[in-house]
């Protein structure tokens, strides 16, 4: 005990703050299905470096985390990594499709501390009523991403005044508050345990803090970006959300779009009311690192290289799961390797037949 006050008077001599370690609720590792952008090892690194000892992996990989097996992987892959802890969030609906809901209870048991389709909400209401009631039967919060797909369909950002003048077509905040009007009433039929993802409008906070006030068990996160940035970034703005002034950008910078958009300062300033007073329970990252590789850069043959190679890996990995834990789905595997196969031998044939009529035509 006196090595650490010892540790944290020095600390704050040198103007350090010493604080438990972070928990991140949010964050997505790109293992297994896209480890050009990041594995577990590296994110369970990543988040270390930056103070977090505890992360909470969302299940959007490729294959999606929907099965107990891929569960104990990702579990075992963590703490191999001997780095922050990584916690399992495993998917409500099978392969992510919103079109039947996952083996909840097994998947719990299987060491899944949430559930969560994250990236796509659970369009299917009667399916969400359905994740809610037995996520709670496996003594689990439900991890929603809440947003209406029909509202907000081709939005490339938030709709208001700064889309209209960049003539950019918009998320409308009401695709976001709408779909949460219908989690917080299905949390109240059923009971469940529902904890919103990435809350980022005044009036979802609204929401949020009259369901609390009801007495509804839920939590609710915000992002560090959508306490810091407004949708004036994407017009090339550059001041923090509690800044008047600041630096220009070219506009149109596709790192300003993100899901949910960048909203309005009134919107920043309505999560900051909301965090301070307790109606947003966490700060969640959001963690989703993207392989910066623009295939267009590439010439045709690394682009075909490039897309066998990914189709490869994905075969291997639907086979090592068919194999393990998913014996009906061992011949889609095979029928997927047989697919890959059979493109490369025509591609072969092609070029093969190509050069024959080259030399042909030479002779
Ligand atoms: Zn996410």
């Amino acid at each position: 005990m006196s090595v650490i006050s010892d540790l944290k008077r020095d600390a704050e001599k040198r103007g350090l703050i010493t604080a438990p370690g972070f928990i991140d609720l949010h964050a997505h590792l790109r293992e297994p299905g896209f480890e050009e952008s990041e594995t577990i090892a590296t994110g369970a690194r990543a988040a270390l470096e930056g103070g977090f000892t505890t992360i909470c992996a969302m299940p959007n990989t490729e294959p999606a985390i929907d099965s107990p097996g891929l569960v104990a992987e990702l579990i075992a892959r963590g703490s191999a990594a001997r780095a922050a802890r990584v916690l399992p969030i495993a998917c409500i609906t099978r392969g992510r499709k919103g079109l039947a809901l996952a083996d909840l209870v097994e998947l719990a048991s299987a060491g899944a501390v949430a559930f969560s389709d994250d990236g796509s909400p659970v369009a299917d209401a009667q399916l969400f009523r359905n994740a809610l009631e037995y996520a709670r039967a496996a003594g689990r919060p439900i991890l929603e991403h809440s947003q209406d797909l029909a509202l907000s369909a081709g939005g490339v950002m938030h709709e208001g005044v700064v889309s209209a003048r960049l003539g950019l077509a918009g998320m409308p905040a009401a695709a976001e508050e709408s779909a949460i009007a219908r989690d917080l009433a299905l949390a109240r039929l059923t009971g469940g345990r529902l904890h919103l993802s990435h809350v980022s409008t005044a009036g979802s906070v609204e929401l949020v803090r009259r369901a609390k006030a009801d007495g509804l068990a839920i939590s609710a996160e915000v992002t560090p970006h959508h306490l810091a940035l407004t949708d004036e970034w994407v017009s090339g703005s550059r001041a923090f959300a509690w800044e008047d002034d600041g630096p220009r950008a070219a506009p149109y910078d596709t790192a300003t779009k993100v899901n949910p958009p960048l909203r309005t300062s009134a919107d920043v300033r309505a999560c900051w009311a909301g965090l301070m007073d307790g109606t947003i329970d966490a700060i969640a990252t959001d963690h989703a690192p993207r392989y910066r590789c623009r295939l267009g850069d590439l010439g045709a043959r690394r682009r075909r290289a490039h897309g066998r190679s990914r189709a490869r890996a994905r075969d291997r990995r639907a086979g090592e799961r068919s194999r393990g834990h998913r014996p009906t789905c061992a011949m889609d595997a095979q029928r997927r390797v047989v697919a890959v196969a059979r493109e490369e031998h025509a591609t072969h044939r092609a070029r093969a037949g190509r050069s024959r009529d080259d030399g042909r035509r030479r002779r």
